[in-house]
């Protein structure tokens, strides 16, 4: 497919499917293909970076995305432009060689399709609970990052998962290796959360209007019992 016929497909898809909306159709092609961020874009505004808790998404292999100059932003809304969108927000999966692009034109956020802007963005703000800090001076971002533009803490108690290392693990997921490359971003957190610390950071994540929901995930324990009983505790002490 030459790169002129990808916008005419998109838009024979909008042609051809009147009572779905636009929107999705577009997030779900740039899901599937990922997104490239110029440094411009990244270097002149200010977002809320990428958590790289459970599972990496991005497309690239992290070597590859942790060359950029910043970290990328966890989530992207567009709207307007060629397609009058509604503002939709979108996950950031790094792909270098995506079709999709954001960069910055006229020092606004632009969302291109093979070089041809078709949509205003906004980069996910930080949140105002992220100004907050455990009693032992762990930021709260380190234990409770926030998805859903801020609505959902997004807690991985168990950053690694049983099922690695004898080909057992999910075709699709990336969580040991997401938590050996982009581990060092919270240094002092180690695999598996102490509860006491997810009950803290909850709590004080309560304080910010905005949060509406708290997820705690994680990787498996192939015993299930043990697993059980792990994952429980994080119910009780929260
Ligand atoms: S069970 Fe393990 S390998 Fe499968 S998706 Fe969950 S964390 Fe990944």
């Amino acid at each position: 497919m030459d790169l002129l016929n990808e916008k005419n497909v998109m838009e024979n898809y909008f042609d051809n499917n009147t009572d779905f909306p636009r929107e999705v159709i577009l997030k779900e092609d740039i899901l599937k293909n990922g997104i490239y961020f110029t440094d411009t874009a990244l270097n002149n505004t200010e977002f809320q970076n990428k958590a790289y808790f459970l599972f990496t998404f991005d497309v690239d292999v992290p070597d590859k995305v942790k060359s950029k100059s910043k970290i990328i932003p966890q989530k992207f809304k567009i709207k307007n432009g060629t397609y009058d969108l509604k503002p939709t927000i979108i996950q950031s999966r790094y792909n270098s060689n995506s079709i999709y692009k954001i960069d910055l034109t006229g020092n606004k956020l632009k969302l291109l399709l093979n070089n041809e802007i078709i949509a205003d963005v906004d980069f996910v703000p930080e949140h105002g609970y992220y100004k907050y800090k455990l009693k032992d001076d762990t930021n709260i971002d380190e234990i409770s990052p926030a998805i859903y533009w801020g609505e959902t803490l997004d807690i991985t108690a168990f950053r690694i998962c049983e099922y690695w290392g004898l080909s057992e693990e999910c075709k699709f997921c990336d969580i040991n290796e997401n938590y050996r490359s982009w581990g060092f971003l919270r240094k002092n957190i180690g695999t598996a959360i102490e509860p006491e610390k997810v009950a803290e950071a909850v709590s004080l994540a309560s304080r910010d209007n905005e949060v509406k929901r708290y997820l705690i995930t994680g990787g498996s324990i192939k015993n299930h019992e043990k697993e059980f009983n792990f994952y429980i505790k994080y119910i009780k002490e929260v």
